[in-house]
């Protein structure tokens, strides 16, 4: 006996009314791009679930492809028999005798309410298939084997084993998002995150050469190559950054450096959001971890912007980010040992409470924006796709 289909299910996306329609076309169509290699799987697209017919392929491998896919809630294994009770009787028997339990309970749902038996019943005949044919007790508080049977028009679905999906929003859904990438660990997952909740990312670093070696570009794109699970292709925008940097250690005070070129680096990062159509800026920033992110510190760089500046990190403890870096593949990149424009000029005693008024004092020294404009000029382009 081979399961013939993987049921997919949105969760949180059906409780979105009238958008629920495009939402099902973005997901189905994002399942459909994550699964191109296998050619013969077939997909039925509805406004409750997506079925995908297995054709024969491996359900295990369909099934941990599927998990990387945000917007689906949970993905079962099922089989299909038509509506004729006999035969849902015989093949629930056949798929419970699968499992390893002691005890089971049915629980059935007609989808299709013309079904001429009440779900109650069905439940009741199933039950009685399974307690003559094998040696399971029922329990409905706390069953073993949860035995699921869904009765729709086109059809019978049973299934005893479901798997958590990535949850959140089909990608695409939410707009496009300029996220400051650095390579430390914070980042990509603030930029999964983001991906998570339906927003597209296109990323930008700052780049210092020769203070930052060029290996940082390589480490940025293995970065981003574990992101191109969740986006197929990821824009990252390289800005040189050097010139600005120098400028501002030789204008201000140690102590305002990192205020100001953070300044600068969401200047920068507005300035190529709106150019290239992004609806917001993003960083991987957490309240508190350092000196620049003290809310006073925030406050102060943000004040250059208009922007919004999405913070999905922002209340997270480092032990949280790091297990979730972990969990999506990037921690191991992200500690291999770099030099960061901000570790390099990392100033002995960074202003906690810097002022604004001093930040714009420092910076009414120098012609920042025609240095801003030159650095938006000369950005390189790469992009990191999903390899084949
Ligand atoms: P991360 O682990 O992401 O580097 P962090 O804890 O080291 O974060 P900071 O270095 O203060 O914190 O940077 C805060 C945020 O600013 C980063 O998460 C990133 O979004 C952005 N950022 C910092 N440096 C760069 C850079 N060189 N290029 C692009 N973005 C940067
Ligand atoms: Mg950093």
């Amino acid at each position: 006996m081979n399961y013939d289909h993987i049921m997919v299910r949105f969760g949180e996306l059906s409780t979105k009314g009238k958008n629920k329609k495009e939402f099902i076309r973005i997901l189905a169509r994002n399942i459909k791009n994550a699964l191109s290699d296998y050619s013969n799987l077939e997909y039925i697209v509805r406004l409750d679930h997506i079925y995908v017919k297995l054709n024969d392929n491996n359900p295990e491998e369909i099934i941990g492809i599927l998990q990387g896919i945000s917007g689906i809630q949970a993905l079962s294994l099922v089989l299909k028999t038509d509506e004729e009770i006999s035969n849902i009787k015989k093949v629930s028997l056949e798929l419970i005798k699968l499992e390893e339990g002691k005890t089971f309970k049915v629980h059935s749902k007609r989808a299709n309410k013309k079904y001429p038996i009440i779900s109650d019943q069905i439940n009741r005949e199933v039950a009685g298939e399974i307690l003559r044919n094998t040696n399971l007790k029922v329990d409905v508080h706390n069953p073993d084997i949860l035995l699921s049977i869904e009765i729709r028009d086109d059809g019978c679905y049973i299934f005893t084993k479901t798997f958590k999906g990535a949850g959140g929003y089909p990608l695409g859904v939410g707009g496009k998002i300029m996220h400051m990438l650095s390579g430390g660990i914070d980042s990509p997952v603030a930029a999964y995150l983001l991906m998570k909740r339906g927003l597209r990312i296109e990323c930008i670093h700052f780049a210092s050469p020769p203070y930052t070696n060029i290996g940082v570009i390589e480490k940025l794109k293995d970065l981003l190559s574990k992101l191109n699970v969740y986006q197929e292709s990821i824009r990252l925008n390289v800005v040189p950054f050097t010139k600005i940097q120098e400028k501002i250690y030789e204008v201000s005070d140690e102590s305002y450096a990192i205020t100001i070129m953070r300044r600068m680096m969401f200047r920068l990062a507005s300035e190529l959001s709106k150019r290239r159509n992004c609806v917001a800026c993003s960083t991987g920033e957490s309240v508190g971890q350092v000196a620049s992110q003290t809310l006073e510190s925030m406050n102060v760089i943000n004040e250059v912007t208009n922007v919004p500046i999405l913070r999905p990190l922002v209340t997270y403890d480092k032990i949280d980010i790091i297990n979730l870096a972990r969990k999506i593949d990037t921690y191991e990149i992200s500690i291999r040992p770099f030099e960061d424009c901000c570790t390099i000029f990392a100033p002995k005693n960074p202003k906690t409470k810097p002022s604004l008024e001093k930040a714009k004092e420092y910076e009414s020294k120098f012609d920042y924006e025609s240095l801003i404009k030159e650095a938006l000029d000369n950005v390189e382009v790469i992009y990191i796709k999903k390899e084949d």
